[in-house]
This record gives structure tokens, sequence and C-alpha cells, in this order.
């Protein structure tokens, strides 16, 4: 070889050795995580609304503004209800963007527009990694507040757990959203990327997407929720410290105890908790449209229950430290076998859609604690039978003799 050919050789050498050997941008998914994207094609996905342009570009899904289109939704063909979703994004400066989570589109609802939650996409000093209810009108769901967290031109990581009632956003690694999910917004639907509408002089932009994973939640997986510190009056009136308290949801259905007729509602509980030293106090507002404590046995009356595993060693029977505490509608109170009434004091009242019940339950409470919880909501109809029973966690009847398969109810100090 002469020198200019070496040289040449030399040149191609370094130029092909500072090629990225991983070109595509996508790597392989966490344990656990199944890839939504596989870095090449748009399997798995559809295009809703608008015409803004969708395209695989280095391992990266690439969505382009369109002039006079509406927001434009890349939209996985699977639903997700509860999940846990893991994305990188970079975009424009000048374009909001966001991913929709548990939405829809039904030729019924605005000819089809994509409607439900969305987390959020901005640059700037902006409201990223908040939830903004798309299409539905209601505006955010979120309380945004802008903060610097996401990176301007560049590759910013996002996690969002979706659990129930609660959507969790971490951007960056920071926690900006731990948000209770009001009733209305939809439980299930596709997960979509949006390119935003832009204005008539303006773009194009564009906005990207990488190592999009997700994880599902498994129907019938350990919840676990937070109590914070606070002291109510036990009085069936909701105080104002009662306010910042997180809200769990009876949405998980006693199977051998749903006979109601097809349209009828079964009743549920939207639950706050609250814990001082020596206390745990639960407000339980109860959703039922014909309140009667007509039945014979206590827990086929319109009720609540709540269980305590006071030591968290999930026994398949009651302990010391363990109770199952019932209040009807009527405000009686009832318990199991083994539980002393004497740990309970509790308050109800009668309400436009059901009913309250405000409850204190004697606790070794401190902060970082962890316990066993659960609520059972038991509704009569109206027909002298439990005819619908709700918990939170345990999806089982057996939780009044097996503690076994209760939720997880965390006491967290002062922020
Ligand atoms: C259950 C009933 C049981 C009762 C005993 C309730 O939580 O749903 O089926 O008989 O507890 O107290
Ligand atoms: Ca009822």
């Amino acid at each position: 070889m002469n020198t200019l050919a070496r040289i040449t050789t030399c040149i191609a050498i370094t130029l092909l050795l500072s090629v990225p050997t991983n070109i595509s941008a996508q790597d392989s998914p966490p344990e656990g995580f199944t890839a939504l994207f596989d870095g090449k094609s748009l399997d798995g996905w559809e295009q809703k609304n608008g015409t803004a342009t969708y395209e695989v570009v280095d391992g990266t899904i690439l969505g382009k503004t369109a002039t006079g289109s509406p927001n434009s939704f890349l939209c996985t063909t699977k639903d997700y209800s509860d999940f846990e979703l893991h994305f990188e994004t970079k975009v424009d400066d000048d374009l909001n963007s966001g991913v929709q989570i548990r939405s829809l589109s039904k030729p019924d609802f605005k000819e089809g527009r994509v409607h439900g939650p969305q987390v959020e996409i901005e640059a700037g000093e902006g409201e990223s990694g908040f939830i903004y209810s798309e299409g539905t009108g209601r505006n955010w769901i979120s309380k945004p507040s802008a903060h610097k967290h996401f990176k301007d031109g560049d590759w910013n990581s996002y996690r969002v757990v979706a659990d129930g009632n609660r959507i969790q956003v971490w951007v960056n690694g920071t926690h900006i959203e731990d948000l209770d999910v009001p009733a209305i917004e939809s439980k299930a639907g596709f997960i979509g990327l949006q390119v935003h509408s832009i204005g008539k002089d303006k773009g194009p932009f564009q906005v990207q997407w990488r190592n999009i994973y997700i994880k599902e939640i498994a129907a019938d997986a350990v919840r676990v929720a937070q109590a914070s510190n606070g002291t109510p009056e036990i009085d069936g009136e909701i105080d104002d410290v009662w306010k910042n308290a997180k809200r769990i949801v009876t949405n998980r259905e006693v199977e051998e105890h749903n006979s109601l007729e097809e349209g009828k509602a079964v009743s549920t509980a939207s639950v706050r908790c609250l814990w001082d030293d020596g206390h745990l106090y639960c407000l339980a507002e109860v959703t039922d449209d014909n309140v009667t404590t007509e039945a014979y046995e206590d827990w086929a009356k319109d009720s609540i229950e709540f269980f305590v595993d006071g030591d968290m060693d999930r026994a398949s029977s009651y302990g010391d430290a363990d109770g199952q505490y019932r209040t009807n509608a009527a405000g009686e109170m009832t318990g199991g076998s083994s539980t002393n009434l004497e740990n309970y004091k509790s308050a109800v009242k009668k309400t436009e859609t059901g009913y309250i019940v405000e409850a204190c339950i004697k606790l070794n409470a401190e902060a970082g604690k962890k316990i066993g919880f659960d609520v059972q909501v038991n509704n009569d109809p109206g027909s002298g039978g439990r005819e619908s029973t709700a918990k939170w966690n345990d999806p089982t009847n057996n939780t009044w003799e097996d503690l076994s398969a209760i939720g997880t109810l965390e006491l967290v100090g002062d922020k």
C-alpha cells in the first residue's frame, strides 16, 4: 500500500468506527416490560384524527405537524388499563405534545375525537408530566404548575404508573404527579402519541419517541395506599383535615356476591385514611342509589367494613392486632367474632348519593409503619339480601376470616 492508500484506509476505518454501532436508538426492554414500538416499523399502531405524519427514523417514531390538521394521534391497537409505562421523548421547543393513556375514540363521541387522560410533554418552563383531559372539555385533571425538569432539545425519560384511580408520573426521575383520577375519566383504552395542531404560519415542528415499554399491572396485584398524618373529628362531617388525604376506590367486585340485575349499580366507596398517635381514621363516601338496612344479617345490610391487619403478618386468621369493623348506613357498629369493638368508633351521615361513614380505629401507629388494610361495601338493592359486594384489594369474600390477601396501607409522616 502506498502512503496515500494507507491514509485513505486509515480515514475510512476511523469513519467507520465513529458511526455508532447501535444505529437503532431502541434498546431491549427492562425485565418484565414489553416494547410497544419495535424500533423498525409502526406495527401495533394506528393513526387516529388529523393528518400529521408519523414515520420511523433511526429507531424512533418521528411525528411532524401538518398545517390545517387538528390534533393527530398514533395509537396502540391494543387497550391498556393498569400499567407502568416508560418512554423517551424529544420535542421542538415550540410544539406542545403528549401521550394519551386509557384513551378512547368512538363514532358517537364527537365523531371519533380521541379523548382521555394525556401526560403532558412541553419544553421550556412547562407543565410536563401533568395530566390533561384531552378532547373532553374538562381541561386539566392535574393542578399543574410550571417546572424545569424537562430538558429542552434533548431526550427526556418518562415513567407513568396508572393503577386504579391513581396516576403517577416521573419526568427524568423527578416525581411530578400523584393524582386521584375522578371517576368520570376512562378506566381503560389505548396509548396515543400526540402531534398537536399548529397555527397557520407556524411550523413544521416535530416530536420523537423511542424506548416505549409497558408492564401491565395484574387485576389482582396487591394494592398499596397511603394514610397521611392528621386528626379528624368523628362526626360524619368532612373536616378540612381530610382535604389532602389520598383516595382509594373499592372497584374490585367480589364475584360470588354480585347477583344484581343487569344495569343496576354496584355500591362503591371512595375512601381516605389518616392516622395519628394511637389511631387510624377512615372516611368512606359510599354511592348507593337505594340505602336500606332492612336485611337480617349484619353483613347483608348496606354497610362498610374496614379490615385491619395491624402487625401486617397477612395471617390466615385474626390475631390481637387485627380487626374487622363494620358500620351500616343506620350507624350500627358490628364486627368479626374476634374483634374488640371497644377499639372502634364511627359516625354516619346520609347524602344525596348514598351515605358517609367516618371511623376511628385504635392502632399502634407511627410514621413509616405499614399495615394490612382493606375496605368492603355491602349492598342490599332493596330485596332484603346482599346483592353486591365491592372491595378495595382482596377480591374474595374471605377477608373476614383470612387476612392473607389484604392490601397495604403506609402511614406517612408530615412532608
Ligand atoms: C363477609 C360475610 C361474613 C361476615 C362475617 C363479611 O365481611 O362478607 O360473608 O359472613 O363478614 O362477619
Ligand atoms: Ca343499597
